[in-house]
């Protein structure tokens, strides 16, 4: 009978997590009571294997999963995909095409900053992305290093945050690409973190579009906020899931072991899994 409980929302360094996959396990055996989490790195799944690797001596399970990034006229979103194939060719091109955007969009923000003053050497910020694909929160972290901004608040608060002068949308994809993406690597789309996105009114449109979930546990999401999105999951058929979003030490709080799931959450999203479609 398994035990235990599930964090179905974590970052490494693969993106911008600020741990390696070794030390994320390591914080999550130091937990004692997590027995499954999923590495949700943002359009990459590089960190699984290793992740696996670390945790399968621990006999901690390791959900493969992604955290999609899309664009939409508002805001950007993120599409939670769990149990993706992580060896599917189509996946892991779409993955590149999505990193090299990635670095475009990169290039476009720091010549936005350029126009505030602040120079940023694309080639030193890509190196201190080490491995991760690059994304704002390592373009703050650079900003504060370099003495630009005092704190990561302030880098979000002036420049980078989405209403900020100096964002620029990845547009790597429309929230039904990502939610296609998903299907056909076989795995489950989820809204994340709705409470910091606030686009409810695109749910119904997204549903019609293969969504099969929304993230209602997450480490930024209040109490009541947990209640409200339990029910609107209820209310259009959806799935539930649940997770930490910890990035490690690098976004303020630690937040790993601040959300933790019932497996039966893991496994309704196991069973909905579609697989890949046939050949
Ligand atoms: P990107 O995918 O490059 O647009 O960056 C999104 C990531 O930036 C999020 O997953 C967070 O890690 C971080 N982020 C976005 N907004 C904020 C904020 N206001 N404060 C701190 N981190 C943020
Ligand atoms: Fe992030
Ligand atoms: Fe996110
Ligand atoms: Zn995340």
């Amino acid at each position: 009978m398994a035990h235990g409980f599930a964090d179905l929302h974590i970052h490494t360094d693969y993106s911008d997590g600020f741990w390696s996959p070794a030390q994320v396990v390591e914080r999550v055996v130091a937990e004692g009571d997590l027995t499954v989490i999923a590495i949700t790195d943002h359009d990459i799944t590089d960190g699984v294997a290793e992740t696996l690797a670390a945790a399968a001596p621990h006999g901690i399970e390791v959900v493969p999963a992604i955290e999609a990034s899309a664009t939409t006229d508002k805001r950007p979103i993120h599409i939670l995909g769990y149990f993706v194939d992580i060896d599917d060719p189509a996946f892991l091109a779409e993955q590149e095409r999505v990193v090299g955007m990635r670095v475009e969009r990169m290039r476009k923000m720091v010549a936005k900053l350029a126009a505030y003053g602040i120079e940023v050497d694309m080639d030193e910020l890509l190196a201190f992305a080490h491995r991760g694909i690059v994304g704002r929160l390592h373009l703050a972290h650079f900003l504060v290093r370099q003495g630009a901004v005092a704190s990561l608040e302030e880098a979000f608060g002036r420049y980078l945050a989405d209403d900020r002068p100096c964002y620029v949308p990845i547009g790597s994809n429309t929230p039904k690409g990502a939610i296609e993406m998903i299907l056909q690597a076989g795995g489950v789309p989820v809204l994340a973190h709705p409470a910091t996105s606030q686009v409810d009114e695109l749910i119904p449109a997204m549903v019609r579009d293969g969504l099969r979930g929304i993230e209602v546990w997450h480490g930024a999401h209040s109490t009541e906020q947990s209640r409200y999105y339990a029910s609107l999951a209820k209310k259009h058929g959806l799935l539930v899931s649940g997770g930490s979003d910890c990035h490690g030490p690098g976004k303020g709080e630690v937040l790993i072991g601040k959300v933790k799931i019932g497996l039966e959450v893991v496994e309704a999203l196991r069973d909905a899994a579609p697989g890949k479609p046939g050949p």
